[in-house]
């Protein structure tokens, strides 16, 4: 077998596929098939592993060097790709509409994350990525060359400055891909991988099933852009882009008495999402912020509510703010009523739920543990019940607390009573 008469090694993160279209419109190939042929290498070759050994002898490269660049399934795991150092979902690769930066092709330059889901734009070019050319055909692996369609047309730019929000987007999946630090206010996310499946759960979760049919079977380039640019804020200016994301999310915002019929299925969709060790971070602030939610307190799930609790929760059931304080569920509900505690009352199926603000529960506990019985203020303030109660009448000193038969005073309410008494007498 002779070799090719053009041969160059891969440039720096060219990946197989990139590789095979330069070098066959270097050797004036009508096609990258037909290099593909003479290789006897499968139209597959991009996701599925095969020999390159001929392909090693045309182009003078050693076979190894070739398999490195390939992008196929790894090892032991048949449903992930290989990705540069790390493996990559095949449904988080869009290899059936590849995509490229037409400067950076221009300039030598290919990137392996350009077909990562969501990746539209170039951060060095300010620029779109195009995956398709005028004549409407997909940039397919089979075609001229590099910047060359099937039907002869170059492909061109689309014209515009991408999104900034898609241009920073772009540049964490490839800080992400390339083991660089992310910027500063980017989601602590660890991996391209896990970056790409939780914005395609967020551009998925806001549109129509049959815009989730077409993004299984990968829509072009073109026609992602307002979903991803949609979703793409919950990876900026963490940890407030993913809370305003879900904010936007919340269905009503009163009298709901759980996560799902205040989030639907966003609640339960998001746990199984964020079930990705890359994704840790966004796990716990995602648990925390819907641990805050009044609706917390109706989980019946235990795991997450165990996951939940670890988190600081805002509200607490009756139950949990009688038992603290020492009173019944029913002097709590009346308490939350009469505004003596913080709280809201919702309507559930058979009964009223009331969410107490746990910090209003506590700082009345704290205040309870230090105050004064109706006895006992009378006795350090030296007078008899009676008068004691003629005071209260005439509302020169209030119980803060007042339960049936039992009132409880703040000790700072009886010391400025007892200077005033001192100075009357
Ligand atoms: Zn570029
Ligand atoms: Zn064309």
């Amino acid at each position: 077998m002779t070799r090719l008469v053009v041969r160059s090694p891969p440039n720096d993160n060219e990946i197989l596929p990139h590789y095979i279209l330069r070098l066959s419109e270097l050797n004036r190939m009508r096609n990258s098939s037909n290099l593909l042929e003479l290789a006897g290498m499968p139209s597959n070759f991009v996701t599925t592993r095969c020999d390159v050994s001929r392909l090693s002898k045309l182009l003078d490269v050693p076979k190894y060097i070739l398999e490195n660049r390939a992008t196929w399934p790894s090892e032991g795991d048949p449903e992930r790709l290989r990705f540069g150092s790390t493996p990559m979902a095949m449904s988080l690769v869009n290899y059936s509409r590849p995509r490229i930066c037409i400067r950076c092709v221009r300039e030598g330059r290919t990137k392996p994350e350009w077909d990562v889901f969501g990746n539209l734009a170039c951060p060095d070019h300010l620029a779109y990525l195009v995956d398709e050319c005028g004549c409407r055909l997909p940039a397919t692996w089979f075609r001229r060359g590099p910047l060359r369609c099937k039907c002869r047309r170059e492909l061109q730019e689309d014209l515009g400055r991408p999104e900034d929000v898609l241009l920073r987007t772009s540049q964490l999946f490839s800080d992400l891909a390339h083991g660089r630090p992310p910027a500063q206010d980017a989601a602590p996310i660890e991996g391209v991988e896990a970056a790409a499946k939780l914005l395609r759960f967020c551009a998925a979760f806001d549109h129509d099933p049959g815009w989730r049919a077409t993004y299984i079977g990968k829509p072009s380039a073109r026609n992602s852009r307002t979903a991803i640019q949609k979703a793409s804020p919950i990876l900026w200016s963490w940890p407030e882009g993913l809370k305003c994301w879900l904010d936007r999310r919340r269905l009503a915002s009163e009298g709901q008495v759980s996560l799902n019929l205040a989030y639907g299925r966003l609640y339960e969709s998001m746990r199984s999402t964020l079930d990705n060790q890359g994704l840790r971070r966004v796990r716990a602030e995602v648990n925390s912020y819907f641990g805050a939610c009044p609706e917390a307190v109706f989980l019946k799930n235990r795991a997450m509510s165990a996951n939940i609790m670890g988190s600081r929760q805002s509200y607490v059931l009756t139950q949990w703010a009688a038992k603290r304080l020492g009173v019944s569920s029913k002097a709590v509900a009346r308490m939350v009523e009469s505004g003596q505690l913080k709280g809201e009352r919702r309507a559930g199926k058979r009964r009223r739920h009331y969410l107490v603000s746990a910090n209003s529960v506590n700082e009345l506990h704290s205040r309870m543990r230090v105050a004064l019985g109706f006895r006992q203020v009378a006795e350090s303030l030296g007078i008899r019940p009676e008068e004691l109660t003629k005071l209260m009448e005439e509302r020169v000193i209030a119980p803060f607390f007042v339960l049936g038969t039992q009132s409880l005073f703040d000790c700072c309410d009886v010391e400025k009573l007892a200077a005033r008494l001192a100075k009357v007498e």
